[in-house]
């Protein structure tokens, strides 16, 4: 396994519309070692999701699972909600259920530092292949509804600061103009070309404040997950 790197806001993977996977290519050892790979570039960088054009390939994939940590006091009671289970999807196709919209924080790993109040349908129905090959449908709401919708997005070119509104989207902007995303990737992609490989071990990229977007220390019970799926042991915050 492997820890990949994270491309920022201002490299064109992250416009571009992903392609569809055929279950054989699901199947295929290079796509199972990407999603291998994307939990452990999640995890290393306490993400709750993160989608496969998020590490340079352009594909309609995207990984995602957090587990409050069980050894805090129990007073965060927003932590409790948090849990996310332990997902690699494929091809999702997002439904809204119902009308209801709710905000809350979203951070990105793509976007580090950045936050804002993001709405989104609070219930989704979501079908999509795992990674197995295998058509599955799940429904979720809450803080993994909203998960999956920013991953889902980015499998479309969308980033949560185009959903911004009002005030939040101004704030957002003029924090990734201060930040100058463009010029950190060329000059993180010029370092890459020259040392070809992906050996940089939590040194260049993201480390210390990419955990620190969409939520504060955690409190809860193991094993919540929203679909009895076992957890994935992350700390963490964004997608
Ligand atoms: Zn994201």
């Amino acid at each position: 396994m492997a820890i990949l790197k994270v491309a920022r806001m201002g490299h064109p993977v992250l416009r571009a519309r992903a392609r569809a996977l055929s279950p054989s290519e699901i199947k295929s050892p290079e796509v199972q070692r990407l999603i291998d790979d994307m939990f452990e570039t999640m995890h290393e960088y306490q993400g709750v999701g993160l989608a496969a054009p998020q590490v340079h390939e352009s594909v309609r994939l995207f990984v995602a699972g957090f587990s409050p940590p069980d050894d805090d006091d129990d007073d965060d009671e927003e932590d409790r909600g948090r849990s996310v289970p332990r997902l690699a999807l494929i091809n999702p196709e997002i439904k809204i259920v119902g009308e209801n919209m709710a905000e809350d924080w979203e951070g990105c790993l793509s976007i580090p530092d950045i936050r804002g109040r993001v709405p989104r349908a609070t219930q989704i129905l979501v079908q999509a292949y795992d990674r197995r090959g295998k058509r599955v449908e799940l429904r979720a709401g809450g803080y993994t509804a909203r998960v999956i919708q920013h991953e889902t997005d980015h499998l479309d070119g969308i980033l949560f600061t185009d959903r911004l509104e009002g005030e939040d989207r101004k704030a957002a902007l003029r924090s990734i103009r201060n930040a100058n995303y463009d010029s950190v990737t060329e000059r993180t992609t010029a370092k890459r070309a020259k040392t070809v490989g992906s050996s940089f071990g939590g040194g260049s990229f993201g480390t210390g404040t990419a955990g620190t977007s969409t939520k504060g220390t955690g409190a809860s019970a193991p094993g919540t997950s929203a679909n009895g799926t076992p957890g994935a042991g992350s700390v963490g915050a964004a997608g």
